[in-house]
């Protein structure tokens, strides 16, 4: 279908928005982008936007402008909120930045670049980039796209790019429908966001959308619900943390070992690399790492690739960063850890845990994190607005483990929960910041809560430790 003069309006600035709307008007849509915002910073964008012929409705982000036959929903906007609602009712199309990325990217005419793609509850930052240095080992043009960094729709449109590694939220697959990887991975499904998507079987069934017909479906085999999601795959691929059976990627001994990619039906594995090419080394990158390499091997990468690719990545700040050892004691910085899941996968790296927590838990039940955990908590330290209800799980579920609860006095509050902690912690054991819940209560973003986090153990090192 032709672009030229089709009323097309694009719900939000931001950066997806803005890259759906210059993309769309460069072929000849009469683009309308609407925003909520009406700041010094939305007109600056707004008036960028404008020069491209695009049309800006700044302070009002509900109504759907008169005409419109499309809209382009950025990332998060809810099916229920007022414009895709209305848009819904009219029998207007709703895509997000990912089905008008895909679509643009195959109706060019050229060779689009096939997309290896992944989602899943936790993880997925990390394993994208993995496989993004896998696919650069490789020899690839592949950046990592999709959350963070270059737009998805400009990355999708890049000739330069020969394969694209894309990591993909349940909001983005809500709004896709053609979507269609060469391979795609769920890496694990733990409720989350579930006020969005209304239930965990629709948050799943909107995971479950990256498995399109053709699709090789990369699953976690020791997740219930990545397994189930991709029963009905014409070629299905598990990976696991145990040993792998045929037609499976795993661990054997301390290698990462492909029983699925051979390419050689008398050749029962291949060697990918060793346990210790895995950084920072704990189970659940392990996983992430097996998806990674999963998906790789699933576009022809060789196995040598796979180790080179995962000694050349680089882990984001604020997963399991070690800041400091004082004392005995290692400091780790996993503020990213914002859901349970999250935060049982880091905790379960420990062998014995000061585990800070706290924040907004967006109303997740935190009752088979604090039981699964609690043989490993020497004492926990609660921050942040729904302190209480981890309190009371610990009180319920572990009651014999000290619990320190920290009210917020925002100048020092870190210090002060930096202290506690170092209090309560004994020679070889972990202080890990991993807090379950958000950290828009205390903080601008994780970001920030493990920067003041990180701050705080310095000057303890600083002050009364033996920095190791
Ligand atoms: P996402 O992009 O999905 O938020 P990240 O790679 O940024 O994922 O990791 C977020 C947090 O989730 C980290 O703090 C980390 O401890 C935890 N995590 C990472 N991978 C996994 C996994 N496979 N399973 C459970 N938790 C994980």
């Amino acid at each position: 279908m032709s672009w030229k003069d089709r009323p097309v309006c694009v719900a939000g600035l931001g950066i997806s928005g803005r890259a759906a709307a210059r993309a769309l008007a460069a072929r000849g849509a009469r683009v309308t982008v609407v925003d909520a915002r009406d700041d010094a910073a939305a007109r600056e964008q707004a008036g960028e936007l404008r020069e491209c012929g695009v049309q800006v409705r700044l302070g009002d982000g509900d109504a759907l402008p008169e005409g419109t036959d499309l809209v382009v929903v950025s990332p998060g906007w809810r099916p229920d909120a007022p414009l895709p609602a209305a848009a819904a009712a009219a029998g207007v199309e709703i895509y997000g930045e990912v089905e008008l990325a895909w679509r643009l990217s195959r109706e060019d005419g050229g060779r689009a670049a096939p997309w290896l793609a992944l989602t899943g509850t936790n993880g997925k930052t990390t394993t994208v980039r993995m496989l993004a240095c896998i696919l650069r080992a490789a020899g690839h043009r592949a950046p990592a796209v999709g959350n963070v960094g270059t737009p998805i729709v400009e990355a999708a449109l890049d000739p330069s790019c020969d394969v694209l590694a894309v990591e993909l939220s349940s909001y983005q697959l809500h709004w896709s429908s053609s979507l269609a990887p060469e391979a795609g991975a769920v890496l694990n499904v733990a409720p989350d966001h579930l006020d969005w998507h209304g239930s965990l079987e629709a948050y799943a069934a909107d995971k479950g959308k990256i498995y399109a017909p053709g699709t090789v479906a990369v699953f976690n085999a020791d997740d219930e619900i990545s397994t189930r999601l991709a029963a009905g795959a014409e070629r299905a691929v598990g990976f696991t943390l145990g040993i792998p059976a045929p037609g499976q990627l795993g661990v054997v001994e301390d290698l990462l070992v492909d029983r699925a990619f051979t390419g050689d039906p008398r050749r029962e594995a291949a060697e990918l690399a060793q346990l210790s090419d895995v950084r920072p080394f704990a189970p659940h990158n392990v996983a992430n790492a097996l998806a990674a390499a999963a998906l790789a091997r699933a576009h022809g990468v060789p196995p040598q690739a796979v180790a080179e690719g995962l000694r050349a990545f680089v882990p984001d700040p604020h997963r399991i960063a070690h800041v400091a050892t004082v004392n005995g004691v290692d400091y780790i910085d996993d503020s990213k850890a914002t859901n349970p899941h999250a935060a049982a996968a880091s905790l379960a790296a420990c062998e014995s845990a000061v585990w800070i927590a706290g924040g907004l838990l967006k109303g997740a039940d935190v009752t088979e994190l604090v039981r699964s955990c609690a043989p490993r908590l020497r004492a926990a330290v609660l921050i942040g607005a729904d302190r209480a209800k981890i309190a009371e799980a610990l009180a319920r579920h572990a009651p014999e483990v000290p619990v320190v609860d920290i009210p917020d006095t925002h100048t020092g509050t870190m210090d002060i929960v930096v202290a506690e902690a170092a209090r309560l912690a004994r020679p070889g054991d972990t202080v890990l910041l991993a807090p379950a819940g958000a950290s828009f209560d205390m903080f601008t973003s994780y970001g920030a809560r493990g920067e003041a986090f990180a701050a705080a153990v310095r000057r303890l090192a600083g002050r009364d430790g033996r920095a190791d």
